[in-house]
């Protein structure tokens, strides 16, 4: 039995049901060749379209805006966006990062979030994926992760985001049993409230226009539907290449920057 998601507030809870989650990345003051990083201006026409939105008498597709890693540019660029358009996010925090790995946020940044009234949810320990852990690892990535945030934060913490969007069922069980009551994906698709076991979340590239994410919202689900296709091609071509091969096809088309994420082990 699905649990009511407690950090959306009990006004917001009455909203439409249907929710379609946002995950973004990194924000940059400049353009970006890095595909993951959005450029400041870009993020706030996309947060102001979503409080538009959610304004909106017939709103049937509630917009939630969503971070995964910790990136300083979150609290440094996002945060003051989301506050004046009246918005709060999710933030998923790579534990082991925090305050250790540069350009990443230190503890007092992210309760700062915390206090602001932001959700924060794990990322894992030091973003491994997932799928390639022994069990011993799982319980660092997944237990390590969750009771630091607690104790740094002074407050549960049940919810997680998959560092790479990787996950099977070996690892879904291991995220049940370290206490997590929700297990945020990287797979684009509606979802309706209360929240089941897993949520799906559509990642934001730099590249996409506030009028394009509009069309997203859009009754017929159209463009939606067509990303969900694109996403299970993406899956079976992991499969087939394996990680490591994915991977540096991944930072090609990407262009990823060294060091910007993951450690060498791709995105998201
Ligand atoms: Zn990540």
């Amino acid at each position: 039995m699905p649990l009511r998601d407690e950090s959306i507030p009990e006004e917001q809870a009455q909203r439409p049901l249907r929710r379609l989650f946002l995950l973004y990345h990194e924000l940059r003051p400049g353009e970006s060749r890095y595909s993951y990083a959005i450029e400041s201006g870009m993020f706030e026409r996309h947060v102001e379209l979503f409080a538009q939105m959610r304004e909106a008498e017939n709103c049937g597709l509630w917009p939630e805006v969503t971070f995964d890693d910790g990136h300083r540019s979150d609290v440094e660029i996002a945060a003051p966006i989301l506050l004046a358009c009246g918005l709060t996010a999710r933030f998923f925090i790579t534990a082991g990062w925090t305050g250790t790995k540069k350009g990443y946020m230190g503890w007092a940044e992210v309760r700062s979030l915390h206090e602001a009234g932001h959700a924060i949810g794990a990322h894992g320990w030091s973003h491994k994926l997932l799928t390639h852990c022994s069990d011993g690892e799982l319980q660092t990535e997944l237990s390590k992760s969750r009771l630091t945030l607690e104790d740094k934060l002074g407050s549960s913490v049940v919810t997680m985001s998959l560092p790479g969007g990787r996950s099977n069922r070996r690892v879904l069980a291991a995220c049940a049993a370290a206490g997590y009551t929700q297990v945020y994906t990287s797979i684009p698709r509606v979802e309706s409230l209360p929240l089941g076991a897993t949520v799906g979340r559509l990642n934001i590239l730099g590249s996409m226009q506030p009028e394009w994410i509009a069309r997203l919202f859009e009754p017929d689900g159209r463009v939606l539907s067509g990303l969900g296709r694109r996403y299970r091609m993406k899956e079976a071509a992991q499969k087939l290449l394996g990680d490591r091969l994915y991977a540096r096809l991944w930072a090609m088309v990407n262009r990823r920057e060294p060091g910007t994420d993951g450690g060498g082990e791709g995105a998201e």
